[in-house]
């Protein structure tokens, strides 16, 4: 099937008489006849649902919809895209280890990598995305675990090189983890690239219409753990919470899933709740039909702003002379997001007069949901990041993150050149 029947039909086949739609299992437990029954699962021997906070049947329909649409072997739903990041990381890396991601990612994963999982005692190297990989394979150690990055960053809207970083990865004996939430497996799917793992925040365009805060974590089960036995001890050593499992040798190509629904989310408890995973279900339905319009209409608007006299720069992968043309063209020729950035000339203060003169674009900390908004990642998201770490991640202090949503593009260019004109 192509993407667009996965979006309607993959995760949930109700069979002859069933609910068309996914019920939403609200229900904390599960009940069993028989006490070997339910002993089985805690053993790891049986497949079934016992309490919520591991696995429901609601979420796991969902977390199989999105790991079909990524052509991954299993997935699972997360509480949040940070969850989801930090679980992918988590289940794969220990005190000691370390990791090499782009300096470009989304700010909340920045901090997650650089100062709460550093507190655990492990380590990151960001790199400059777009240096040859010469120059990337020196960011390497030994106790090097995984490579992160994400297909669109956010909010500079760069492309990462997918197959560049999955070569130089794989050639270090590591996975490497992309976060695909701004691309959506509609217009990329890394997987085909050779990414190992891939990671949503489902709150974006897979929800669309800006209800459930929520993650996932898709596996494609191609990276060979036993192969680097020595590296994840965690998939390749007997796990004692569950008598001596080993994950890697029982489960095979769904180790990295099971390891991380039995063990993370048993300890940690970050689950999407059924609820919101019945939200999601129903934006996924429309997924392709709402990204195509989102890039319709944010091509049509970075035509208009490179074309206007007061702004002093736009980045839209696909905007023909983009620094990111070529790579766009590459991983992502149907279209890449609806979001852009640009810049006004005169810079900090303009910018924010301009913002706060628009009348249908909202400013919100969000973006990729169905109404247009927009933000000042220098006042608002990466506020706490010093210059230096602003010049770093590419976030120069007058860009401006807009998210174009599903409205008539010309009801949008109007309310922009109106705000302009007050500039
Ligand atoms: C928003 C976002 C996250 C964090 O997701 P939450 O659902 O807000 O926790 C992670 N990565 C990217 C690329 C994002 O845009």
């Amino acid at each position: 099937m192509k993407v667009e029947t996965k979006c309607l039909h993959s995760g949930y086949e109700p069979k002859n008489g069933e609910p068309r739609q996914i019920p939403v299992y609200q229900s904390t437990t599960f009940k069993y006849d028989t006490s070997d029954e339910m002993g089985k699962l805690f053993d790891l021997e049986a497949n079934g649902y016992f309490y919520t906070r591991l696995q429901n049947p609601t979420n796991d329909a969902v977390a199989a919809k999105i790991a079909d649409l990524e052509g991954g072997v299993a997935g699972m739903l997360t509480s949040s895209g940070q969850a989801a990041n930090f679980f992918a990381l988590f289940n794969i890396c220990e005190t000691g280890s370390h990791i090499v991601a782009s300096s470009s990612i989304y700010g909340g994963t920045f901090n997650l990598l650089g100062v709460t999982m550093k507190k655990m005692g492990i380590e990151c190297t960001f790199v400059d995305q777009n240096l040859p990989k010469e120059e990337l394979a020196k960011a390497f150690k030994p106790n090097t675990r995984a490579v992160f990055g994400e297909t669109i960053t956010n909010p500079t809207v760069s492309v990462f090189d997918i197959e560049k970083f999955a070569r130089l990865a794989h050639s270090h004996g590591v996975p490497l983890i992309v976060d695909n939430t701004f691309a959506t497996p509609v217009n990329c799917r890394p997987i085909e690239w050779g990414a190992d793992i891939v990671t949503h925040s489902t709150t974006k365009y897979m929800d669309g219409h800006a209800v459930g805060v929520g993650g996932a974590i898709v596996d494609s089960g191609n990276f060979d753990w036993l192969a680097h036995a020595d590296k994840y001890p965690g998939l390749t050593t007997p796990d004692d919470s569950y008598h001596g499992i080993v994950y890697a040798e029982k489960f095979g190509k769904l180790a990295y899933i099971t390891k991380a629904t039995s063990q993370l989310m048993r300890d940690l408890g970050s689950i999407q709740s059924p609820q919101n995973a019945f939200y999601l279900m129903n934006g996924l339905e429309s997924l392709h039909v709402r990204m195509q319009r989102h890039c319709e209409n944010a091509l049509a608007i970075a035509k208009f702003l490179k074309s206007n006299d007061k702004v002093a720069w736009v980045s839209y992968p696909n905007l023909e002379g983009d620094k990111y043309y070529d790579l766009a063209q590459k991983y992502l020729p149907n279209g890449s997001c609806g979001v852009l950035s640009f810049g006004i000339k005169g810079g900090r203060e303009k910018s924010i007069k301009f913002m706060d003169s628009l009348k249908l674009a909202s400013i919100a900390t969000h973006v990729a949901d169905a109404k247009t908004c927009l933000l000042h990642p220098a006042s608002h998201t990466h506020r706490q990041m010093t210059e230096e770490q602003l010049i770093e991640a590419g976030v120069a202090p007058d860009l401006i993150r807009l998210s174009v949503g599903l409205e008539n593009v010309d009801d949008l260019i109007d309310d922009l050149k109106q705000a302009f004109d007050k500039v």
